[in-house]
């Protein structure tokens, strides 16, 4: 596949933009801090609905939609879907999500303690096009999510353990119904630093239970056998990627690449939600 082959296999849809900082992961938001760099004058907490809210039922002059079928769509990248502030928007959410069954939708989310209650009604075992991430980054947030995150009915599920600050075991959350694991450290100047023998740890829980997994991102202060390396913002995925210990990555439907700010395609820049 070329690169621009892959690149077009990916959407971006943010219905609202901002977003509450709810547990230690936050401390750094990636939103808070690109909305600082763009000079906003508007508080990152304050959530607001986006004009692109209905993107994905846009239609071209032809009639056809927008977003084109078969699309990956990264959806909420700017906010957290379940943010309560946003509960009065969800439901149209979900009904654009329904109608477009043709797209595989894929949110990250600090707040799976509120998915049941943000659930649409038909959604019985869950939509089959949608791919919900859990995000932890410690083993308090691990031991309180990831339970919940196993008990729930969604039929396509990953784990996402970013910004890891600290050392981590999931190994008893994991089982056949997690499809990945995605690992990263922190970005940012002011950046907690990621130790490469806790992403290898994770990595040996994910083999010993057969589940993919992959090393996405070094963060900017990377430790390595005792040292810690300051990594820019523009290597932290390419190095991450040339560690290559990834594990069955590309076995699923789970996107390998996606399209960043340089138009380059490179791993999935998980670092926030
Ligand atoms: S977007 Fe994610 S990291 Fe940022 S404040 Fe919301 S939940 Fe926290």
């Amino acid at each position: 596949m070329s690169d621009s082959e892959k690149i077009s296999v990916y959407a971006d849809w943010n219905p609202w933009h901002g977003c509450t900082k709810i547990s230690p992961g936050c401390k750094y938001c990636y939103v808070y801090r690109q909305d600082e760099m763009y000079g906003s004058t508007v508080s990152s907490s304050i959530c607001k609905k986006n004009q692109s809210f209905d993107l994905p039922v846009r239609r071209k002059r032809d009639g056809s939609y927008k977003i084109p079928s078969g699309k990956i769509v990264f959806t909420c990248f700017t906010s957290d879907f379940l943010l309560e502030d946003a509960d009065k928007w969800r439901a149209d959410c979900w009904k654009m999500i329904k109608e477009r069954s043709d797209c595989l939708f894929y949110f990250f989310t600090k707040r799976i303690h509120r998915l049941a209650d943000c659930l649409p009604a038909d959604w019985g075992n869950g939509y089959d096009n949608v791919l919900i991430g859990c995000t932890v980054e410690n083993q308090d947030r691990a031991d309180y999510r990831l339970p919940i995150f196993r008990s729930l009915p969604i039929k396509h599920k990953s784990i996402i353990v970013s910004p890891l600050i600290e050392h981590v075991d999931i190994s008893k959350y994991l089982d056949a119904t997690i499809e990945e694991v995605s690992v990263g450290g922190e970005s940012g100047v002011e950046a907690r630093p990621c130790n490469y023998d806790w992403i290898l740890d994770l990595r040996r829980q994910c083999v010993e239970k057969d589940i993919p997994f992959r090393f996405h991102q070094t963060g900017a202060y990377f430790i390595k056998d005792g040292k810690t390396y300051r990594v820019k913002r523009g290597y932290q995925l390419v190095q991450a990627k040339k560690a290559g210990i990834d594990y069955k990555i590309g076995e699923y439907f789970i996107p390998e690449t996606v399209k960043c700010e340089d138009n380059l395609t490179i791993s999935l820049p998980i670092s926030i939600g």
